[in-house]
């Protein structure tokens, strides 16, 4: 966290009293870290944490939460940005290996598992083997990482749709065989995971296909995490701004005019004692109640 609240104890947090289901020998429960903070971790997740026998983990998980499965074997599963590291195929063959060898596994992924995160192709794998699952979501990167940045993915004078968009393809290429133009038209909100590399291609992809130049444009990298940082831009400026700053994946894009509420809505510059930049960034010239 970049605000003033202490940290957390690193002790497993108790459950409420409810009746939690049990991660049984042999199952594999899919689940969500959410972005960073492990404050945003579900219950079933903390839930999971507490009976796994193993945890495999991806790159994007924080060490603060495989903490609270101390119990727990820790294996690495990562991959970042296209390098070759552990293949899908034997990430999802290790996970049926480990069930059939009856462990309580906790297979947990950043954000949310069927978000950008091969989730879907992982439990495929899994029920094709036989193997029960469990599917527990969680905070995707793209909400609640520009949550953090003070930025609403939805707001009733922006959109009423958003569009999540992935700057990768299979190969780590920007994807060809995305329609940037019907993006560009379609697209109220446009939140891109996995952008960075590609940044320049993707902004003028969407200016070549109409959009405006000086459209607000954000960027958000270790969103959630102590090392969060925020860079507010244009369309136009987006790739040099990057290249400009010290910023590195993993980063949310954010386009659109959501954006502009940062300027009322950072809400960890407000804890840090900043005011806000600007009450009506929209410009709707009444209170935000008024409809
Ligand atoms: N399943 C994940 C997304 C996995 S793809 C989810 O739902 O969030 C990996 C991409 O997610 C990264 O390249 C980045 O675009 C985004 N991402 C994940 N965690 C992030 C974080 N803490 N800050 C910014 N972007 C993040």
């Amino acid at each position: 966290m970049t605000d003033s609240t202490p940290p957390a104890p690193s002790l497993p947090p108790s459950l409420p009293g409810s009746s939690w289901p049990a991660l049984q020998p042999g199952w594999v429960w899919l689940c969500g870290a959410g972005p960073g903070d492990p404050g945003l971790l579900t219950l079933h997740a903390l839930n999971a944490l507490r009976q796994a026998d193993v945890v495999v983990y991806d790159a994007l998980v924080q060490s603060a939460i495989l903490e609270w499965a101390p119990q727990a074997e820790h294996i690495y599963a990562g991959k970042r940005g296209g390098k070759p590291s552990a293949r899908q195929s034997d990430i999802s063959l290790h996970l049926v290996d480990l069930a059939r060898a009856g462990k309580r596994v906790l297979r947990l992924k950043g954000g949310d598992p069927f978000v950008f995160g091969r989730g879907g192709e992982e439990a495929q794998t899994l029920i094709q083997h036989g193997v029960n699952v469990r599917i527990i979501p969680g905070i995707s990167a793209g909400i609640g990482g520009l949550a953090y940045a003070g930025i609403p993915v939805t707001h009733r004078d922006v959109n009423q749709s958003v569009t999540f968009v992935t700057g990768h393809d299979q190969s780590g290429e920007a994807p060809g065989s995305l329609n940037w133009r019907a993006i560009a038209e379609g697209a109220q909100v446009l939140v891109i995971y996995m952008g960075m590399k590609h940044a320049r291609r993707i902004a003028d992809a969407l200016m070549e296909a109409g959009r405006p130049a000086d459209e607000p444009a954000a960027v958000v990298c270790n969103a959630t995490t102590p090392e969060q940082q925020v860079l507010e831009t244009t369309l136009s400026r987006l790739a040099d701004d990057i290249d400009a700053s010290d910023m590195k994946p993993p980063a949310i894009l954010c386009i659109g005019r959501s954006v502009l509420m940062r300027q009322v809505l950072d809400w960890q510059a407000l804890a840090a004692g900043e005011s806000p930049r600007d009450l009506d960034p929209l410009g709707r010239g009444r209170p935000a109640e008024v409809s």
